[in-house]
């Protein structure tokens, strides 16, 4: 495995990607490609299989979202490509990036397929046909079970965080949807880490596949100040409190280790005289995307990756 190049001098147009993808890029303000796009993009248009090692951040999304909109048959209507992801909140961030990105490509369809909402939206998409459907790895065996979703048609699939599918149970619905997809398509596996199932996968089911490494973020965004304050569990409400008695702030995310310390937390601050609310993963998709009458519209969308939980004062 190689560490990708360093893209210093790389351009979107170097790649090999077409007007209407780099006019896209253009419009969201992407000036050059990351390393792992400069080293993913060229591997993934010539068609090969690859197994890419990098954590969210460090634009993964845009690494096998152009590839596959550069080589998408606009006229199809079965599925092109599929993005299994771990998370609903995934599954709808990695759909608004290929939203984005197909900006110039007319009549582009994309459908994100999660569990814990309705069949009903879900169903009328696929019907209508859509080139790329992104979606949980459960929700898509309940579709194929039920012949609402054609893959014989798939040329790419995408394992998008595999290490975090497999932590949170769904390597065998993976195994099986990988399955039930043609011989022929081309498999893009990125996990943030490469633990012996996964390693297992990409040995299974990737033909001689590029390989691409990136070192793990450690930057933060330059406009965030990180402090911490050591406390003992039982006065970690306290201090929370003084926090929020102290601190200038419009509104504040928590992160609680379990779904039901969001809840505790969320009452005790409310029994504080704090305004909060709990948004877990046991909750319903539209309860976790209303939005707060109080905050005038301002849709707050759970975006959370991993089982962790949020509260907001
Ligand atoms: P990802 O790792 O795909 O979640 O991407 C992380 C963030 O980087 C997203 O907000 C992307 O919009 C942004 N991004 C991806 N590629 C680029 C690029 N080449 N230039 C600037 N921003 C980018």
């Amino acid at each position: 495995m190689s560490d990708a190049p360093s893209p210093v001098s790389i351009t979107f147009a170097d790649l090999g990607l077409p007007e209407s993808l780099l006019k896209a890029l253009s419009d969201v303000g992407y000036e050059s490609p990351s390393p792992i796009q400069a080293a993913t993009i060229p591997a993934l248009l010539q068609g090969r299989d690859l197994l890419g090692q990098a954590q969210t951040g460090t634009g993964k999304t845009a690494a096998f979202a152009l590839p596959i909109l550069a080589k998408l048959q606009p006229l199809a209507r079965a599925p092109q490509a599929l993005v299994l992801a771990p998370t609903r909140e995934l599954a709808i961030q990695v759909a608004e990036a290929f939203q984005k990105y197909a900006h110039h490509l007319p009549g582009f369809h994309v459908a994100p397929i999660y569990g814990g909402s309705g069949y009903g939206a879900q169903l009328s998409a696929l019907r209508r046909g859509v080139h790329v459907v992104i979606g949980t790895p459960g929700r898509i065996i309940d579709h194929i079970d039920k012949g609402t979703l054609d893959l014989s048609q798939l040329r790419h699939l995408v394992l998008d965080e595999a290490d975090e599918m497999l932590r949170m149970g769904f390597i065998d619905d993976v195994e099986k949807i990988l399955q039930k997809t043609p011989a022929t398509r081309q498999i893009a596996l990125f996990s943030a880490t490469m633990p012996e199932s996964i390693r297992r996968i990409a040995h299974t089911y990737l033909k001689d596949p590029a390989e691409v490494k990136i070192a793990a973020l450690t930057q933060t965004a330059q406009n965030i100040t990180q402090r911490y304050w050591l406390v003992s569990g039982l006065h970690k409400l306290d201090a929370l409190t003084r926090i929020l008695e102290t601190e200038k702030f419009d509104a504040m995310i928590v992160f609680a280790r379990t779904k039901v310390s969001t809840e505790e937390l969320a009452e005790k601050l409310e029994a504080r005289g704090f305004r909060a609310a709990a948004i877990n993963g046991d909750m319903q998709q539209a309860a976790r995307e209303k939005n707060d009458p109080e905050t005038e519209g301002r849709r707050y969308r759970h975006s959370c990756r991993h089982r962790c939980c949020r509260a907001w004062a």
